[in-house]
């Protein structure tokens, strides 16, 4: 077996059957992929390899195919973006809080991955603990983004976006607190999907905000993202208690089927696709728009009718966020004290200057950042006017999304506001990266399933996604409307140059 030249172009479903077929081993694929990763380097996709790990993995994978076995990730490489804990690679988070911490035990969904037989490739970059919008807070490296190296390629699942953009891996995991599978999805032109909060076990998921934290997959297409989501969903309720008590499913079977009652022109005939007013309105540049709304052009021409909704709480999911996300995580970051995770300061007076000394060392300043304003909403006095007030409106968010719901299946609008920006263009001001999640932030506060679907190219002929959103557990609906628009359309195969 000769290892062909294009192997990185393929997708997961290619590569599978070229695996499957025998016309490639997963050794040479992981050989191969690992050789390409190294040569591109210099996007600061990756943080961490283990090559006898991953070969020791394709190997395995190897044998089970020569058994006769045949499923859709056996063999097939993927990376792990650093918020999950790995037995076979390091685990920083993106932090220097953690440098060096080997976990001894993999996260659920790693685990769910590798049963399936996917080979882990190694451990991606991202945005210190999730925090951020331009993968710039990784206390490693800032990440490029490959359709232009200056500019970010969207945060905090940047290491991933970039190396699937990129071709290093075909296929990633990716974490979405507050949009960071979405977005970068969106920057660097792949698919991404964020399931139902608690569709995906957070086991052994770094945590940021666990009300809000959710894993999802990021491909080129929705069929790749439907396979991968179908092995990381499911229950886990013994080690995750928010995990939801819900079989898993099988995403892959709703794709290219009709709907009820449509035909094969037309596969969505009947789907409503309600666009909220409020992510059509002036703070959304214009090249953005024009590429989503000739994507929803598109989608009337495969038989959807486009409906005028409101999601009336919009701009309050920015303050929102930004009191529940912090408040959640300078809970969670309190674990990491340098007595029982994390860096320890070397040299320290007493204890408290050694706690002092050790975060301060440790955590970046977007970090700190968020430690101070979580403490502050939660402390005495302040609590109920803003952590408390804040969960209030976080109910209100969802109760809009549920009236939307009442007049259309899927939501559709734009990721962010913009395209991908320049890197540093944002760096030292931290409200204008807060500003830039307002499409993607009430989904999450509200629990819901959404997706970013490459629709095409804006300013700097920089790619533009289609967010599209669903209703709790309609994951397959949303995979299978964004499936349809990837048949009658090639964006999702656009390869940045170079690459
Ligand atoms: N950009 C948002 C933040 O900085 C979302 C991050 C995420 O989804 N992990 O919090």
């Amino acid at each position: 077996m000769s290892a062909p030249m294009d192997l990185h172009q393929m997708g997961v479903a290619e590569l599978a059957a070229a695996l499957a077929d025998k016309k490639v081993s997963a050794v040479e694929t992981a050989r191969h992929l690992l050789a390409r990763a190294k040569q591109h380097a210099a996007l600061g996709a990756y943080l961490a390899f283990n090559e006898e790990a991953t070969l020791a993995q394709a190997q395995a994978a190897d044998a089970r195919l020569a058994s006769g076995e045949r499923t859709p990730l056996l063999g097939v490489p993927l990376a792990h973006k650093d918020i999950f804990v790995t037995q076979d690679f390091p685990t920083t988070a993106g932090s220097k809080m953690l440098a060096g911490y080997q976990s001894p035990f993999d996260a659920t969904v790693v685990a769910n991955l590798a049963k399936a037989g996917a080979v882990a490739l190694g451990k991606l970059n991202c945005d210190e603990f999730a925090m951020g919008s331009g993968n710039d807070n990784s206390a490693y490296s800032p990440v490029h983004n490959p359709w232009d190296t200056a500019r970010v390629p969207g945060g905090s699942s940047g290491g991933s976006a970039a190396a699937v953009a990129a071709r290093l891996v075909p296929a990633a995991t990716g974490t979405d607190t507050g949009g960071s599978i979405r977005q970068p999805a969106s920057f660097t032109g792949i698919t991404g999907i964020k399931p139902t909060y608690g569709r995906c076990s957070r086991y052994g998921m770094v945590a940021f905000a666990s009300s809000l934290d959710q894993a999802g997959p990021m491909a080129r297409s929705a069929a790749d993202c439907a396979t991968l989501l179908s092995v990381m969903a499911g229950p886990d309720i013994d080690r995750d208690s928010t995990s939801l008590d819900h079989p898993a499913e099988d995403y892959t079977r709703g794709l290219g089927q009709p709907r009820e009652g449509a035909t094969a022109v037309m596969p969505l005939k009947g789907l409503r696709i309600g666009l909220p007013k409020e992510f059509f309105g002036e703070g959304c540049a214009p090249d953005v728009l024009a590429a989503v709304r000739a994507a929803l052009a598109e989608y009337e021409k495969l038989g959807a009718t486009l409906v005028d909704i409101s999601l009336p709480r919009t701009e309050l999911s920015i303050p929102v966020y930004y009191i529940i996300a912090p408040a959640e995580a300078s809970s969670n970051l309190s674990r990491f004290d340098g007595v029982k995770f994390g860096h320890r300061a070397a040299q320290y007076d007493d204890l408290t200057d050694m706690y002092r000394k050790s975060r301060s060392e440790g955590f970046g300043p977007e970090v700190q950042r968020r430690i101070m304003i979580g403490t502050y909403v939660l402390s005495h006095g302040y609590y109920d006017a803003y952590y408390l007030k804040a969960q209030q409106i976080r109910r209100l968010i969802a109760q809009d999304f549920q009236q939307a719901f009442t007049q259309c299946d899927v939501i559709a609008g734009p990721v962010a506001p913009t395209v991908a920006w320049k890197i540093g263009e944002k760096s030292d001001d931290p409200v204008a990266n807060y500003l830039a999640d307002i499409y993607t932030l009430s989904t999450s506060l509200a629990g819901l399933p959404g997706m970013s679907v490459p629709a095409g190219f804006g300013a700097a002929s920089m790619p533009v996604g289609l967010q599209l959103v669903g209703n709790y557990f309609k994951e397959g609906e949303l995979l299978q409307t964004a499936h349809a628009f990837q048949q009658a359309t090639d964006w999702h195969l656009k390869t940045p140059e170079g690459y």
